[in-house]
Protein backbone atom coordinates (compact mmCIF):
# COMPACT_ATOMS: atom_id res chain seq x y z
CA UNK A 1 0.00 0.00 0.00
CA UNK A 2 1.59 3.39 -1.25
CA UNK A 3 0.36 6.85 0.41
CA UNK A 4 1.29 10.23 -0.31
CA UNK A 5 0.88 14.12 0.59
CA UNK A 6 -0.64 14.30 4.55
CA UNK A 7 0.47 11.23 6.52
CA UNK A 8 -0.98 12.53 9.67
CA UNK A 9 -3.71 10.45 9.92
CA UNK A 10 -6.87 13.36 9.31
CA UNK A 11 -8.33 11.87 6.14
CA UNK A 12 -6.33 13.51 3.84
CA UNK A 13 -3.66 10.93 2.32
CA UNK A 14 -4.07 9.72 -0.81
CA UNK A 15 -3.21 5.79 -0.72
CA UNK A 16 -3.07 3.24 -3.33
CA UNK A 17 -4.76 -0.46 -2.96
CA UNK A 18 -3.63 -1.98 -5.75
CA UNK A 19 -3.39 -4.92 -6.16
CA UNK A 20 -5.71 -5.36 -3.32
CA UNK A 21 -7.70 -8.77 -4.00
CA UNK A 22 -6.09 -9.02 -7.46
CA UNK A 23 -2.26 -10.27 -6.01
CA UNK A 24 -2.03 -12.43 -9.29
CA UNK A 25 -3.17 -9.59 -11.66
CA UNK A 26 0.43 -8.50 -13.37
CA UNK A 27 0.47 -4.86 -13.60
CA UNK A 28 0.11 -4.54 -16.82
CA UNK A 29 -3.51 -6.00 -16.87
CA UNK A 30 -3.92 -4.08 -13.59
CA UNK A 31 -3.56 -1.10 -15.73
CA UNK A 32 -5.82 -1.87 -18.44
CA UNK A 33 -9.20 -0.33 -18.07
CA UNK A 34 -10.86 -2.98 -20.04
CA UNK A 35 -9.04 -6.09 -18.18
CA UNK A 36 -10.58 -3.97 -15.01
CA UNK A 37 -14.25 -4.03 -16.86
CA UNK A 38 -14.05 -7.66 -17.75
CA UNK A 39 -12.98 -8.82 -14.15
CA UNK A 40 -15.67 -6.44 -12.70
CA UNK A 41 -17.35 -8.17 -9.23
CA UNK A 42 -20.97 -8.98 -10.26
CA UNK A 43 -22.34 -12.11 -8.39
CA UNK A 44 -23.15 -13.35 -4.66
CA UNK A 45 -20.37 -16.07 -5.36
CA UNK A 46 -17.41 -13.27 -6.16
CA UNK A 47 -18.91 -11.01 -3.48
CA UNK A 48 -18.52 -13.42 -0.50
CA UNK A 49 -15.49 -15.11 -1.92
CA UNK A 50 -13.80 -11.57 -0.80
CA UNK A 51 -16.45 -9.99 2.13
CA UNK A 52 -18.08 -11.44 4.91
CA UNK A 53 -21.36 -10.42 3.99
CA UNK A 54 -24.32 -9.22 6.30
CA UNK A 55 -27.98 -10.43 6.03
CA UNK A 56 -29.12 -7.11 4.77
CA UNK A 57 -26.38 -7.25 2.04
CA UNK A 58 -27.33 -10.81 1.12
CA UNK A 59 -30.66 -10.31 0.81
CA UNK A 60 -29.97 -7.39 -1.24
CA UNK A 61 -27.76 -8.92 -3.47
CA UNK A 62 -30.36 -11.66 -4.28
CA UNK A 63 -33.72 -9.12 -4.53
CA UNK A 64 -32.69 -5.94 -6.08
CA UNK A 65 -31.09 -7.57 -9.08
CA UNK A 66 -34.34 -6.64 -11.29
CA UNK A 67 -33.99 -3.06 -9.98
CA UNK A 68 -30.35 -2.11 -10.38
CA UNK A 69 -27.71 -4.66 -11.65
CA UNK A 70 -24.46 -5.19 -9.25
CA UNK A 71 -21.00 -4.07 -10.57
CA UNK A 72 -17.71 -2.66 -9.33
CA UNK A 73 -14.87 -2.75 -10.73
CA UNK A 74 -11.24 -3.97 -8.75
CA UNK A 75 -10.02 -1.03 -8.19
CA UNK A 76 -13.21 0.64 -6.65
CA UNK A 77 -13.82 -2.83 -5.09
CA UNK A 78 -10.06 -3.09 -3.50
CA UNK A 79 -12.14 0.13 -1.35
CA UNK A 80 -14.30 -2.22 0.52
CA UNK A 81 -12.89 -3.26 3.87
CA UNK A 82 -14.02 -7.28 4.29
CA UNK A 83 -16.07 -7.18 7.39
CA UNK A 84 -17.78 -4.02 7.82
CA UNK A 85 -21.43 -3.39 5.96
CA UNK A 86 -21.74 -0.16 6.74
CA UNK A 87 -18.44 0.56 6.11
CA UNK A 88 -19.28 3.98 3.77
CA UNK A 89 -17.72 2.96 0.44
CA UNK A 90 -19.70 -0.38 0.53
CA UNK A 91 -22.74 1.45 1.39
CA UNK A 92 -22.49 2.91 -1.68
CA UNK A 93 -21.89 0.22 -3.69
CA UNK A 94 -23.02 -3.07 -2.17
CA UNK A 95 -27.04 -3.47 -2.30
CA UNK A 96 -28.83 -3.77 0.77
CA UNK A 97 -32.35 -5.27 1.26
CA UNK A 98 -33.56 -1.53 2.26
CA UNK A 99 -33.48 -1.22 -1.33
CA UNK A 100 -36.41 -3.82 -1.97
CA UNK A 101 -38.38 -1.05 0.53
CA UNK A 102 -40.60 1.33 -0.61
CA UNK A 103 -41.33 4.86 0.85
CA UNK A 104 -44.69 6.82 -0.06
CA UNK A 105 -42.28 9.85 -1.61
CA UNK A 106 -40.04 7.32 -3.73
CA UNK A 107 -39.94 8.08 -7.37
CA UNK A 108 -39.37 6.23 -10.16
CA UNK A 109 -38.29 9.97 -12.29
CA UNK A 110 -37.54 11.86 -9.26
CA UNK A 111 -35.95 14.53 -11.77
CA UNK A 112 -38.80 14.37 -14.55
CA UNK A 113 -36.85 13.87 -17.24
CA UNK A 114 -39.00 11.35 -18.87
CA UNK A 115 -41.43 13.84 -19.26
CA UNK A 116 -38.88 16.20 -20.80
CA UNK A 117 -37.47 13.91 -23.56
CA UNK A 118 -38.36 15.72 -27.21
CA UNK A 119 -36.18 12.67 -28.57
CA UNK A 120 -35.33 9.24 -27.15
CA UNK A 121 -32.09 10.09 -24.77
CA UNK A 122 -32.21 13.90 -25.01
CA UNK A 123 -33.33 15.66 -22.04
CA UNK A 124 -34.42 19.57 -22.71
CA UNK A 125 -35.46 20.94 -19.26
CA UNK A 126 -33.85 23.97 -19.27
CA UNK A 127 -34.08 26.60 -21.95
CA UNK A 128 -30.67 26.98 -23.10
CA UNK A 129 -29.24 23.60 -22.24
CA UNK A 130 -29.89 19.68 -22.67
CA UNK A 131 -28.63 16.52 -21.39
CA UNK A 132 -27.87 13.84 -23.47
CA UNK A 133 -28.01 10.34 -22.26
CA UNK A 134 -25.64 8.54 -24.38
CA UNK A 135 -25.34 5.05 -22.83
CA UNK A 136 -27.07 2.94 -20.14
CA UNK A 137 -23.62 1.79 -18.94
CA UNK A 138 -21.38 2.44 -16.24
CA UNK A 139 -17.98 1.40 -14.94
CA UNK A 140 -19.64 0.18 -11.58
CA UNK A 141 -23.58 1.12 -10.33
CA UNK A 142 -24.46 3.40 -7.43
CA UNK A 143 -27.52 1.96 -5.11
CA UNK A 144 -28.81 5.28 -5.31
CA UNK A 145 -28.13 5.94 -8.47
CA UNK A 146 -30.97 9.00 -9.79
CA UNK A 147 -31.56 7.31 -13.25
CA UNK A 148 -31.91 3.44 -12.00
CA UNK A 149 -35.02 3.21 -14.15
CA UNK A 150 -32.84 2.88 -17.19
CA UNK A 151 -29.58 2.27 -16.21
CA UNK A 152 -27.48 -0.70 -16.14
CA UNK A 153 -30.13 -2.61 -18.78
CA UNK A 154 -32.26 -4.57 -15.56
CA UNK A 155 -34.90 -1.89 -14.36
CA UNK A 156 -38.16 -1.55 -15.17
CA UNK A 157 -37.34 1.00 -18.30
CA UNK A 158 -35.11 0.23 -21.25
CA UNK A 159 -32.58 3.43 -23.05
CA UNK A 160 -32.93 3.74 -26.58
CA UNK A 161 -31.45 6.52 -27.36
CA UNK A 162 -31.51 8.06 -31.04
CA UNK A 163 -28.53 9.66 -32.01
CA UNK A 164 -29.15 10.92 -34.84
CA UNK A 165 -32.79 12.52 -34.45
CA UNK A 166 -31.06 13.86 -31.80
CA UNK A 167 -28.35 15.47 -33.66
CA UNK A 168 -31.08 16.83 -35.85
CA UNK A 169 -32.82 18.00 -33.40
CA UNK A 170 -29.71 19.87 -31.68
CA UNK A 171 -29.07 21.49 -35.20
CA UNK A 172 -33.04 22.79 -35.33
CA UNK A 173 -32.93 24.15 -31.47
CA UNK A 174 -30.54 27.28 -31.53
CA UNK A 175 -30.99 28.08 -28.16
CA UNK A 176 -29.10 25.24 -26.84
CA UNK A 177 -25.48 26.05 -26.08
CA UNK A 178 -24.46 23.73 -23.49
CA UNK A 179 -24.92 20.07 -23.88
CA UNK A 180 -24.19 17.72 -20.99
CA UNK A 181 -23.12 13.95 -21.79
CA UNK A 182 -24.24 11.31 -19.12
CA UNK A 183 -26.40 8.16 -18.52
CA UNK A 184 -24.67 6.02 -17.73
CA UNK A 185 -21.34 7.19 -18.15
CA UNK A 186 -20.16 8.31 -21.60
CA UNK A 187 -16.60 7.44 -20.69
CA UNK A 188 -17.57 3.72 -20.60
CA UNK A 189 -17.23 4.54 -24.60
CA UNK A 190 -14.10 3.60 -26.57
CA UNK A 191 -12.53 6.49 -27.64
CA UNK A 192 -13.52 6.68 -31.18
CA UNK A 193 -17.17 6.08 -30.48
CA UNK A 194 -17.19 8.98 -28.05
CA UNK A 195 -15.04 10.97 -30.60
CA UNK A 196 -17.77 10.42 -33.13
CA UNK A 197 -20.13 11.79 -30.45
CA UNK A 198 -18.21 15.14 -30.03
CA UNK A 199 -17.24 15.68 -33.17
CA UNK A 200 -20.68 15.48 -34.44
CA UNK A 201 -21.10 18.05 -31.62
CA UNK A 202 -18.87 20.30 -32.01
CA UNK A 203 -19.97 20.74 -36.08
CA UNK A 204 -23.32 22.19 -34.27
CA UNK A 205 -21.98 26.10 -34.74
CA UNK A 206 -24.44 27.13 -31.89
CA UNK A 207 -23.04 24.91 -29.40
CA UNK A 208 -20.81 26.92 -27.46
CA UNK A 209 -19.82 24.42 -24.44
CA UNK A 210 -19.55 20.73 -23.97
CA UNK A 211 -19.69 18.88 -20.55
CA UNK A 212 -19.31 15.25 -19.32
CA UNK A 213 -20.76 13.89 -16.43
CA UNK A 214 -18.82 11.03 -15.27
CA UNK A 215 -17.96 8.70 -12.28
CA UNK A 216 -15.36 6.61 -14.67
CA UNK A 217 -12.02 8.98 -13.13
CA UNK A 218 -12.91 7.34 -9.72
CA UNK A 219 -14.24 4.48 -10.68
CA UNK A 220 -12.14 3.25 -13.39
CA UNK A 221 -8.98 5.75 -13.41
CA UNK A 222 -7.10 3.62 -15.55
CA UNK A 223 -9.94 4.57 -18.35
CA UNK A 224 -7.92 8.30 -18.35
CA UNK A 225 -5.21 7.52 -20.57
CA UNK A 226 -2.92 9.71 -22.25
CA UNK A 227 -4.95 9.18 -25.74
CA UNK A 228 -8.20 9.62 -24.46
CA UNK A 229 -7.34 12.80 -22.63
CA UNK A 230 -5.57 13.95 -26.34
CA UNK A 231 -8.74 13.59 -27.93
CA UNK A 232 -10.86 15.38 -25.20
CA UNK A 233 -8.74 18.08 -25.59
CA UNK A 234 -9.21 18.43 -29.34
CA UNK A 235 -12.73 19.68 -28.64
CA UNK A 236 -12.55 22.56 -25.84
CA UNK A 237 -14.33 24.23 -24.16
CA UNK A 238 -14.88 20.87 -22.69
CA UNK A 239 -15.42 20.40 -18.86
CA UNK A 240 -15.85 17.43 -16.69
CA UNK A 241 -18.42 16.73 -13.54
CA UNK A 242 -17.30 13.83 -11.57
CA UNK A 243 -18.90 12.20 -8.77
CA UNK A 244 -17.05 11.47 -5.80
CA UNK A 245 -18.97 11.23 -2.22
CA UNK A 246 -16.24 10.56 0.18
CA UNK A 247 -12.44 11.30 0.93
CA UNK A 248 -11.30 7.51 0.42
CA UNK A 249 -12.65 7.49 -2.77
CA UNK A 250 -9.57 9.72 -4.06
CA UNK A 251 -6.70 7.12 -4.44
CA UNK A 252 -3.09 7.95 -5.81
CA UNK A 253 -4.50 6.44 -8.77
CA UNK A 254 -7.57 8.40 -9.05
CA UNK A 255 -5.67 11.58 -8.58
CA UNK A 256 -3.35 11.14 -10.86
CA UNK A 257 -6.21 10.10 -13.69
CA UNK A 258 -7.68 14.07 -12.50
CA UNK A 259 -4.78 15.39 -13.08
CA UNK A 260 -4.03 14.19 -16.44
CA UNK A 261 -7.84 15.18 -17.37
CA UNK A 262 -6.62 18.87 -15.53
CA UNK A 263 -3.35 19.15 -17.82
CA UNK A 264 -5.77 18.43 -21.11
CA UNK A 265 -7.25 21.64 -20.05
CA UNK A 266 -10.58 20.19 -18.74
CA UNK A 267 -11.87 21.97 -15.82
CA UNK A 268 -13.23 19.82 -13.62
CA UNK A 269 -15.67 19.98 -11.20
CA UNK A 270 -17.29 17.63 -8.35
CA UNK A 271 -20.85 16.45 -7.80
CA UNK A 272 -21.46 14.80 -4.22
CA UNK A 273 -24.96 13.45 -3.47
CA UNK A 274 -25.50 13.64 0.37
CA UNK A 275 -25.96 10.13 1.77
CA UNK A 276 -26.69 8.82 5.13
CA UNK A 277 -24.02 7.02 6.66
CA UNK A 278 -21.59 7.59 3.88
CA UNK A 279 -20.89 11.36 3.82
CA UNK A 280 -23.48 12.98 6.32
CA UNK A 281 -21.22 14.82 8.55
CA UNK A 282 -19.28 18.05 8.85
CA UNK A 283 -15.41 16.53 8.61
CA UNK A 284 -16.22 13.81 6.01
CA UNK A 285 -17.04 16.52 4.10
CA UNK A 286 -14.54 19.13 4.90
CA UNK A 287 -12.10 16.47 4.52
CA UNK A 288 -14.02 15.46 0.86
CA UNK A 289 -13.54 19.59 -0.21
CA UNK A 290 -10.35 19.64 0.90
CA UNK A 291 -8.82 16.90 -1.06
CA UNK A 292 -10.70 17.69 -4.16
CA UNK A 293 -9.43 20.96 -4.20
CA UNK A 294 -5.45 19.00 -4.20
CA UNK A 295 -6.75 16.96 -6.98
CA UNK A 296 -7.44 20.10 -8.87
CA UNK A 297 -11.05 20.11 -8.57
CA UNK A 298 -13.40 22.47 -7.59
CA UNK A 299 -16.38 20.83 -5.49
CA UNK A 300 -19.19 22.20 -7.56
CA UNK A 301 -22.48 20.88 -5.69
CA UNK A 302 -24.23 18.45 -3.29
CA UNK A 303 -26.91 17.25 -4.35
CA UNK A 304 -29.95 15.94 -1.49
CA UNK A 305 -30.52 12.68 -2.31
CA UNK A 306 -33.20 12.00 -4.71
CA UNK A 307 -36.57 10.34 -4.08
CA UNK A 308 -35.21 7.58 -6.18
CA UNK A 309 -37.19 4.17 -4.93
CA UNK A 310 -35.41 2.29 -2.54
CA UNK A 311 -33.05 4.96 -1.32
CA UNK A 312 -34.67 5.92 1.62
CA UNK A 313 -32.31 4.47 3.70
CA UNK A 314 -29.32 6.34 1.94
CA UNK A 315 -31.43 9.48 2.31
CA UNK A 316 -30.40 12.29 5.41
CA UNK A 317 -31.94 15.27 6.52
CA UNK A 318 -31.75 18.41 4.67
CA UNK A 319 -30.99 20.18 7.91
CA UNK A 320 -28.00 18.06 7.68
CA UNK A 321 -27.05 19.53 4.73
CA UNK A 322 -27.58 22.88 5.34
CA UNK A 323 -25.42 22.47 8.49
CA UNK A 324 -23.01 21.23 6.24
CA UNK A 325 -22.25 24.18 4.19
CA UNK A 326 -22.66 26.46 7.31
CA UNK A 327 -19.37 24.58 8.71
CA UNK A 328 -17.94 25.40 5.59
CA UNK A 329 -18.77 29.01 4.71
CA UNK A 330 -16.07 31.42 5.82
CA UNK A 331 -13.97 28.40 7.84
CA UNK A 332 -12.45 27.36 4.80
CA UNK A 333 -11.52 28.58 1.15
CA UNK A 334 -14.38 29.85 -0.71
CA UNK A 335 -13.66 27.34 -3.76
CA UNK A 336 -13.80 24.38 -1.49
CA UNK A 337 -17.71 25.51 -0.46
CA UNK A 338 -19.70 23.27 -3.03
CA UNK A 339 -23.62 24.37 -3.60
CA UNK A 340 -26.42 22.54 -1.76
CA UNK A 341 -29.06 21.80 -4.04
CA UNK A 342 -32.11 20.13 -3.91
CA UNK A 343 -33.26 18.75 -7.47
CA UNK A 344 -36.79 19.87 -7.34
CA UNK A 345 -39.35 16.32 -7.37
CA UNK A 346 -40.97 15.93 -10.48
CA UNK A 347 -39.07 17.68 -12.82
CA UNK A 348 -38.50 21.67 -10.87
CA UNK A 349 -34.65 21.19 -11.63
CA UNK A 350 -31.98 22.50 -9.24
CA UNK A 351 -32.76 24.82 -6.41
CA UNK A 352 -30.07 26.14 -4.20
CA UNK A 353 -30.04 25.56 -0.68
CA UNK A 354 -28.23 27.90 1.73
CA UNK A 355 -28.11 28.67 5.34
CA UNK A 356 -29.95 31.66 6.40
CA UNK A 357 -27.61 34.45 6.16
CA UNK A 358 -29.90 37.17 5.08
CA UNK A 359 -32.01 38.07 8.04
CA UNK A 360 -33.65 41.06 6.77
CA UNK A 361 -34.05 42.94 3.57
CA UNK A 362 -36.49 46.24 2.67
CA UNK A 363 -35.87 49.40 1.12
CA UNK A 364 -33.46 50.74 3.46
CA UNK A 365 -30.75 48.34 4.62
CA UNK A 366 -30.06 44.24 4.47
CA UNK A 367 -28.98 42.87 7.61
CA UNK A 368 -26.93 39.79 7.45
CA UNK A 369 -25.11 37.41 9.43
CA UNK A 370 -21.93 36.19 8.74
CA UNK A 371 -19.90 33.18 9.54
CA UNK A 372 -19.27 33.55 13.07
CA UNK A 373 -23.44 34.66 13.76
CA UNK A 374 -22.65 38.44 14.18
CA UNK A 375 -24.72 40.45 12.46
CA UNK A 376 -24.23 43.35 10.33
CA UNK A 377 -26.16 46.09 8.05
CA UNK A 378 -25.24 47.25 4.47
CA UNK A 379 -28.11 50.25 3.37
CA UNK A 380 -29.66 49.85 0.26
CA UNK A 381 -30.15 52.23 -2.42
CA UNK A 382 -33.94 52.84 -1.88
CA UNK A 383 -34.48 52.37 -5.70
CA UNK A 384 -35.94 49.03 -5.67
CA UNK A 385 -39.58 47.88 -3.84
CA UNK A 386 -37.46 44.96 -2.10
CA UNK A 387 -39.76 42.67 -0.49
CA UNK A 388 -38.14 39.87 1.70
CA UNK A 389 -39.87 37.55 4.09
CA UNK A 390 -37.66 38.27 7.17
CA UNK A 391 -36.53 34.99 9.23
CA UNK A 392 -38.64 35.32 12.46
CA UNK A 393 -36.44 34.30 14.99
CA UNK A 394 -33.60 36.09 13.83
CA UNK A 395 -35.78 39.05 12.74
CA UNK A 396 -37.12 39.42 16.43
CA UNK A 397 -33.89 39.27 17.94
CA UNK A 398 -32.28 41.78 15.54
CA UNK A 399 -34.93 43.91 16.23
CA UNK A 400 -36.23 43.67 19.88
CA UNK A 401 -33.13 43.64 21.61
S1 LIG B 1 -22.08 6.46 -12.14
FE1 LIG B 1 -23.79 7.93 -12.25
S2 LIG B 1 -25.21 7.09 -13.74
FE2 LIG B 1 -23.82 5.43 -13.13
S3 LIG B 1 -24.83 4.38 -11.45
FE3 LIG B 1 -23.52 5.92 -10.52
S4 LIG B 1 -24.87 7.72 -10.27
FE4 LIG B 1 -25.88 6.33 -11.76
Amino acid sequence: MNAFASENGDGKEFVSHAPGYWSDATQELWNDWKWQLKNRITTLGQLERHLELSDQERSGVLLSGDKLALAVTPHFFNLLPANEPDDPIRRQVIPRIEETWGSPYDMADPCGEDSHMPVPGLVHRYPDRVLFLVTDRCASYCRYCTRSRVVSGVGEQELHTNFEEAFRYLEMHTEVRDVLLSGGDALIFSDDRLEKVLSRLRAIPHIEFLRIGTRVPIFLPQRITPELCAMLAKYHPLWMSVHVNHPRELTIEVKRALERLANAGVPLGNQSVLLAGVNDDVETMKTLVHKLLMCRVRPYYIYQCDLINGSSHLRTSVARGIEIIESLRGHTTGYAVPQFVIDAPGGGGKVPINPGYVLYHDNEKIVIRNYEGKIFEYPETGNENVQFAPQREYHDEYLYS
